[in-house]
């Protein structure tokens, strides 16, 4: 039952968990934050406390709101001292990474936890493989930033119980993101749709239409609220990338989904987005 979820842990502390994390503590939830990288968890609590703030100075949430939320975050330092009632997994888009990370926490978890998975496309049923007890397991995608974004796809893998689901949708509510089902299937519905939005804008750029901050400005001008390469940008392209890929492979090479040498040579040169200072664009630098 939903009155009985008290605390939250959030596995990877990057873009997303940091984000997934905010939105659990304001909403009241004990929030453990636990991250491979030892200094990412510290990092990722300073962002989210800085984060709070801003919404201190736009007036939508009180100081004593902020502070209370700040104080409902902590830092994990080894993933065995993980407890919560809800586990939600924002590491890397890896399935091997994911299956390692759930095979691990249920070990340690109470029998009545439910796990979940933040990944972008891989299907749900194949990280469970890992698991002894799937039925509690399921997808739970936020989008990014997960403080602003409201939609949140619940995806039921094969073993996932109608309960689960029930009580994520509770959750959702907990934490007003609007949810919405969706089957297990590579890239589920949105990330399966937008795929086009970066695959072909990098077709555009690599076959010289025309610059990538050409087609970002005709975009936007057009009714978007962003280019597909800020975008790619604001995600991480190495996230971006992982996407694609899995999803292009998920459905058997399927060349509408082919990833771009123009993301895998970002990848290479460590020009991940904003999180890397450089992406698309340059961060050091003003972004026009
Ligand atoms: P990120 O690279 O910003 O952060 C990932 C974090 O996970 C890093 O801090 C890394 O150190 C940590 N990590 C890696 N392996 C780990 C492990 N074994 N245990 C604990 N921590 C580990 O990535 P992100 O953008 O936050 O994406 C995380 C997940 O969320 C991915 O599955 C991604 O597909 C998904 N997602 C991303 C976006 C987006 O826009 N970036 C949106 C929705 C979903």
């Amino acid at each position: 039952m939903i009155s009985e979820i008290k605390t939250v842990a959030v596995i990877g502390a990057g873009t997303m968990g940091q984000g997934i994390a905010q939105v659990c503590a304001a909403a009241g939830f004990q929030v453990s934050m636990f991250d491979v990288n030892p200094s990412s968890g510290n990092t990722a609590k300073a962002k989210i406390e800085a984060s709070l703030q801003s919404l201190v100075e736009k007036n939508k949430i009180s100081v004593p709101d902020k502070n209370a939320a700040v104080a409902r975050l902590h830092v994990i330092e080894k993933m065995e001292d993980v407890r919560c009632d809800i586990a939600i997994e924002a590491a890397a888009e890896n399935l091997e990474i994911k299956r390692k990370i759930f095979s691990q926490l249920e070990k340690t978890l109470p029998a009545h936890a439910v796990l979940t998975s933040n990944t972008s496309s891989i299907p749900i049923t194949q990280i469970a493989v890992a698991l002894g007890r799937p039925s509690r397991f399921a997808g739970l995608h936020f989008f990014n930033p997960a403080p602003v974004m409201k939609l949140v796809e619940i995806i039921k893998g094969a073993a996932t119980t109608e309960e689960t689901v029930i009580l994520l949708e509770e959750f959702c509510v907990k934490l007003a993101k609007q949810s919405v089902r969706t089957q297990d299937s590579p890239g589920f519905i949105v990330n399966r749709v937008a795929r086009h939005y970066y695959v072909e804008a990098l077709k555009v750029v690599e076959e010289n239409v025309a610059s990538f901050s050409t087609v970002d400005s005709l975009l936007r001008a057009t009714g978007f609220k962003m280019g597909p390469f800020e975008l790619m940008d604001l995600i991480g392209i190495d996230v971006n990338f992982a996407v694609t890929s899995s999803i292009y492979h998920a459905f058997h090479q399927d060349s509408k989904f082919r990833p771009s040498r123009i993301q895998q040579q970002k990848v290479d040169a460590g020009q991940l987005g904003r999180k890397s200072g450089q992406g698309f664009y340059d961060y050091n630098k003003q972004h026009e």
